[in-house]
C-alpha cells in the first residue's frame, strides 16, 4: 500500500512521473512538456518549503536560546539584587547599632553607665517646664563621695573607678523607678526625684545613705566601704534647676563640714534670691 504526503499526494508520485517521463514511448506525448514543467515547479516549491522550514527551525532554536540566556541573566541579576539587599540590611543594622552606641556614648557616662551631665541637664530642664505648666515639684540630691582622694591614694585609681561603678549601682537601688541619677562630674552625682517634695526627698536621701553604708567593695587591694554626703533641695516656683542645684550643693558643702556621711536639707530660696534669679534670666549681664 502506498503512503501519502501531508498534501495528500502519493509518496511514489514523483518517482512514477519521473519513470513515465523517462519512458521512450511517451517521448512525444503532448502532456510531457507540461508535466516536466509541473515537476520542475514542484521541485522548486519543495526546496523553498525546506528552506523556510530550516529558517523557522533555526529561528525557533535561536529564540529558545535567547529566552534561556535572558532567563539566566535575570536569575543572576535577582541573585545579585538579593545579595545587595542582604548587605544593605546588614549595613542598616550596623548603622542602627552604631547610632545607638553613639547616642548612648553622648548621653551616658562610660565608666558607670549612668546618664551623663548633659542628659541630666535635659531632664532637669524638662522638669522646670513641667513644674511651670502643671505646678508640679521635684527635688535634687547633690551627692559627693567622702574622702575619695584618700581612696584613690590608698588603693589606686582603678580601685577608685570600681568604687564609683559600685556606688552608681547603689544609688540606682536606693532610688525610685522613675527617678534618675547622673554622674555629674568626677566623684559627684546628681539625683533627680520627679514629683518629690522635701519629705519624700529626705526619705530617698536617707535610703541612699543606708544603701551606701551597706556596700563593701571587695578588691584584691582590700575591702573598701565608701561613704557619701548629700545636699537635698526642692524646687520652688520661679526657680530653674540651676538655682535648685546651687542650693543643693550649698547644703552638700554644709554636710561635708558637719562631719560627712549624712544629708542636709537646703534652706528654701529667699524672696530676694528668686527675684534676682528671675531678673538675671530676663536681663542677663553682658559678657
Ligand atoms: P571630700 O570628702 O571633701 O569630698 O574629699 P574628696 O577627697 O572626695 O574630694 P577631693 O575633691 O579632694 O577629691 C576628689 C578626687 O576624686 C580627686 C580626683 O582625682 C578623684 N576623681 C575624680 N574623677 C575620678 C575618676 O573618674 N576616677 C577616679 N579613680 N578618681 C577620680
Ligand atoms: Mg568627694
Ligand atoms: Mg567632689
Amino acid at each position: 500500500m502506498s503512503g501519502s504526503t501531508p498534501h495528500g499526494l502519493d509518496d511514489n508520485l514523483e518517482e512514477r512521473v519521473a519513470e513515465l517521463l523517462a519512458d521512450e514511448q511517451y517521448a512525444d506525448h503532448p502532456l510531457r512538456e507540461v508535466l516536466e514543467q509541473v515537476m520542475d515547479r514542484m521541485g522548486q516549491q519543495l526546496s523553498r518549503l525546506e528552506r523556510i522550514t530550516q529558517i523557522s527551525d533555526r529561528y525557533q532554536t535561536g529564540a529558545q536560546e535567547r529566552v534561556l540566556h535572558i532567563s539566566r541573566r535575570y536569575d543572576r541579576q535577582i541573585r545579585k539584587l538579593e545579595k545587595a539587599i542582604r548587605i544593605s540590611d546588614r549595613y542598616q543594622a550596623m548603622l542602627n547599632d552604631l547610632n545607638k552606641a553613639l547616642q548612648e556614648a553622648s548621653t551616658h557616662d562610660q565608666l558607670t553607665g549612668l546618664p551623663n551631665r548633659r542628659l541630666m541637664a535635659d531632664r532637669c530642664r524638662r522638669e522646670d517646664h513641667r513644674s511651670q505648666r502643671e505646678s508640679s515639684t521635684y527635688s535634687l540630691l547633690a551627692i559627693d563621695v567622702d574622702r575619695f582622694k584618700t581612696i584613690n591614694d590608698t588603693y589606686g585609681h582603678e580601685a577608685g573607678d570600681r568604687v564609683l561603678v559600685e556606688l552608681g549601682q547603689a544609688f540606682r537601688r536606693g532610688l525610685r523607678d522613675y527617678d534618675s541619677c547622673a554622674r555629674w562630674g568626677g566623684e559627684e552625682f546628681l539625683a533627680l526625684l520627679i514629683g518629690a517634695d522635701l519629705s519624700t526627698a529626705e526619705h530617698v536621701a536617707q535610703r541612699i545613705l543606708e544603701t551606701v553604708r551597706s556596700l563593701c567593695v571587695d578588691l584584691p587591694s582590700g575591702v573598701i566601704s565608701p561613704r557619701v554626703s548629700i545636699g537635698v533641695a526642692e524646687h520652688h516656683t520661679g526657680e530653674l534647676y540651676t538655682d535648685v542645684y546651687r542650693r543643693a550643693d550649698a547644703a552638700l558643702l554644709l554636710a561635708k563640714e558637719s562631719g560627712r556621711d549624712r544629708f542636709l536639707v537646703a534652706a528654701p530660696p529667699t524672696e530676694l534670691e528668686i527675684q534676682t534669679a528671675a531678673q538675671l534670666r530676663d536681663d542677663p549681664p553682658s559678657a
